[in-house]
């Protein structure tokens, strides 16, 4: 027994912060958490769940249109905002609750506040001093929104899950995850949608098929993509209605922008002066391989440490933290091969390298691809079209990548991505049998190299 509190306190909730206070009292040890906002973070909060809340909201207009052409009758549906505002708020105080058990069922002691580091030892927490051997700092992330006349009518992530009513026009400015799938679900749920990106293409990082294939097809559905601008003010007028200027000297009416340019390290606050952690440009917590700041004691995992910013990659450095510290086994996390998707409308799935990461990584690659129109769409009328590609190193013809545009592509990639964990050859998905018909089957079918 140690003279300490606690042996962890853990700063902060959120998918992180929750396992790894969940596995380190499950291992033994006295563990206390403390939280000023929701429990669950972002993800369940203003993330990951209510998005894909909103996202099914959004496909029926679409799923609709697409019934007649399997004999339904011509529907003209009303959609009210207010109603799934209220669904997806109670779903949320259900998880909340849920998130509680937890932490009481392991035995957590939980603090509702702002928890402040005093030194290596201590934490402060509603005007409370508790001792703890281990600090893990799981603060997560925040929205950023650039410095420029009238930034204060812009809107981020955090207020698109409860606006007071769904506006008649949108402008969301960004080019990631959050800007493609919060247009997705504005134009879904029937508001006028513009996107602005500062360069060519949107979702850098990603694979060029699928950025150009999600471009085509958001744009087939009716979102207006103005890429190359960038917002310069906006003014607000008398009607409430917003006029945004762009650096190309365009102007644009609508009654809401949303700003998705990405989230920092949520630093702010924290006690972080009081102690020697050091920390990058940005704010976000520097660590090692077990989590470990510069402070010997005090540690950070998630999106505090910038990363990778996704909820499944918090939650296994949370197992990895708790059994190196509590259970003696000690874990590192393996950042290779982390499948992610996009929900945009089509969805992307991804995992393993893009084209262009393998051409650096690789002497030859060879690379599947195949685009088409999926059996549902030769009845519904609809002009979608999917994308699907696998990238294969042709001297060890181990796969490389795997990516793909389409319905339920991150169902679809998620099994893809064991293979890829396991070190799956082309051969191997060769000699795989596909389902028929399915759109996955594609993967197992795809014979002939695209000529490079
Ligand atoms: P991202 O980092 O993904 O994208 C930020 C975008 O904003 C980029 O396109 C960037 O452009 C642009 N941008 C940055 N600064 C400016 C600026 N000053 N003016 C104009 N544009 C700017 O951030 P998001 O906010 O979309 O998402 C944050 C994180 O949350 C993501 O990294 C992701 O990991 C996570 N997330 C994951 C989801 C999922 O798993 N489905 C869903 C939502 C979020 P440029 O390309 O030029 O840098």
């Amino acid at each position: 027994m140690t003279a300490f509190d606690y042996e962890l306190f853990v700063i902060g909730v959120g998918s992180g912060g929750v396992r790894a206070a969940r596995m380190s009292a499950a291992y033994g040890a006295r563990v206390a958490t403390a939280e000023e906002k929701f429990m669950g973070g972002t993800c369940v909060n203003v993330g990951c769940v209510p998005k894909k809340l909103f996202v099914y909201a959004s496909h029926f207009s679409e799923e609709y249109h697409h019934a007649q052409g399997f004999g339904w009758d011509a529907v003209s549906p009303n959609f009210d905002w207010q109603t799934l505002l209220k669904n997806k708020n109670a779903e949320i105080q259900r998880l909340n609750g849920i998130y509680k058990g937890l932490l009481d069922n392991a035995g957590v002691t939980h603090y509702d506040g702002r928890a402040r580091i005093v030194d290596a030892n201590h934490i402060e927490i509603n005007g409370e001093v508790v001792s703890t051997e281990r600090i893990l700092i799981a603060t997560g992330g925040w929205p950023v929104v650039p410095d420029f006349p009238g930034n204060e009518h812009v809107i981020t992530s955090n207020e698109a899950f409860f606006l007071e009513e769904l506006p008649k026009r949108a402008l969301v400015v960004g080019g990631g995850y959050i800007a493609v799938e919060f247009a997705g679900i504005f134009h879904g749920l029937g508001v006028q949608t513009t996107l602005s990106y500062r360069r060519e293409l949107f979702l850098r990082g990603f694979d060029i098929d699928i950025r150009q294939t999600v471009s085509e097809e958001l744009t087939k559905k009716g979102i207006h993509l103005a890429y190359e601008t960038n917002v310069d003010r906006i003014e607000k007028r008398g009607d409430g209605t917003l006029l945004v200027h762009f650096t190309t000297g365009h102007t644009y009416e609508t009654d809401l922008v949303l700003y998705a340019t990405g989230r920092a390290p949520a630093v702010e606050d924290i006690g972080l002066e009081n102690v020697n952690v050091a920390q990058r440009e940005n704010g976000a917590i520097i660590i090692d391989e077990e989590f470990r700041t510069s402070e010997p004691n005090i540690f950070a995992l998630g999106d505090v440490t910038d990363r990778l910013q996704l909820t499944p990659v918090a939650i296994e450095e949370a197992m990895c933290f708790a059994s190196t510290q509590f259970l003696g086994e000690r874990r590192v996390m393996d950042y290779d091969n982390v499948a992610t998707a996009v929900f945009c409308q089509p969805n992307v799935g991804t995992v393993g390298l893009t084209e262009s990461q393998a051409r650096e990584a690789c002497s030859t690659i060879d690379i599947y691809r195949s685009s088409f129109r999926p059996m549902k769409h030769t009845l519904s009328g609809s002009d979608e079209r999917f994308m699907m590609k696998i990238i294969v190193d042709r001297e060890t013809d181990k796969v490389l990548g795997v990516h793909m545009v389409g319905a339920e592509a991150g169902e679809i990639i998620q099994g893809i991505a064991i293979a890829l964990k396991m070190g799956v050859t082309k051969t191997q998905f060769d000699a795989t049998v596909g389902i028929h018909p399915t759109t996955a089957e594609e993967f197992v079918t795809m014979r002939e190299a695209v000529s490079v």
